[in-house]
C-alpha cells in the first residue's frame, strides 16, 4: 500500500486540471521533521510514500526522499508534471513523468502520454503498463 502526500504550489498549469488546490501556495511546509510525524503515525501500513507534485521545488522533494530511505524501509516514488525524466532520478525508487492531458487520460488509461518510470540500478524502467486496467 502506498501512503501519497500532495505538495502544493504546483507550477506546471495543465489545462484541465485535476486537482485546482495544488496550483495554491497552501497547507503545512512539508520538511523532515513533518515528515517523521506523518510517518510515526501511517508508515507501518505502507510500503512505499508518494510525493505527488513539488516540481516547484525538486531540490525539497530530492531531501525528502533522501531523508525517507535513510531513516525508513519504504521505497519512494515522485509524481513529476514534467515531461523529462528529472535530473535527480537516482533519488527516488519510482517516478512519474508526463504532464496530466486530459484527452490521453491518467496513467491508469492505455492512451495515457504519462509514464512510470522504476529506479533499476540507477536506469529508468518503464512500467507504465503495470497501471492499466485489464
Ligand atoms: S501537474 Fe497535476 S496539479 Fe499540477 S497543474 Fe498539472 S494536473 Fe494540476
Amino acid at each position: 500500500m502506498t501512503l501519497a502526500v500532495n505538495i502544493t504550489n504546483c507550477p506546471n498549469h495543465c489545462p484541465g486540471c485535476h486537482s485546482p488546490h495544488l496550483q495554491e501556495d497552501i497547507g503545512e511546509t512539508l520538511d523532515a521533521q513533518t515528515m517523521d510525524t506523518i510517518l510515526e503515525r501511517y508508515g507501518r501500513s505502507v510500503t512505499c510514500v508518494c510525493l505527488m507534485g513539488g516540481d516547484a521545488t525538486p531540490d525539497q522533494v530530492q531531501q525528502l526522499a533522501d531523508h525517507i530511505r535513510k531513516t525508513s524501509p519504504l521505497k519512494v516514488a515522485w509524481y513529476s508534471g514534467k515531461q523529462a525524466v528529472p535530473d535527480n532520478f537516482q533519488h527516488f525508487d519510482y517516478v512519474k513523468v508526463g504532464p496530466y492531458k486530459a484527452e490521453f487520460g491518467s496513467l491508469k488509461e492505455k492512451t495515457t502520454n504519462q509514464r512510470l518510470l522504476k529506479n533499476v540500478d540507477g536506469q529508468p524502467l518503464d512500467i507504465t503498463d503495470k497501471f492499466w486496467k485489464k
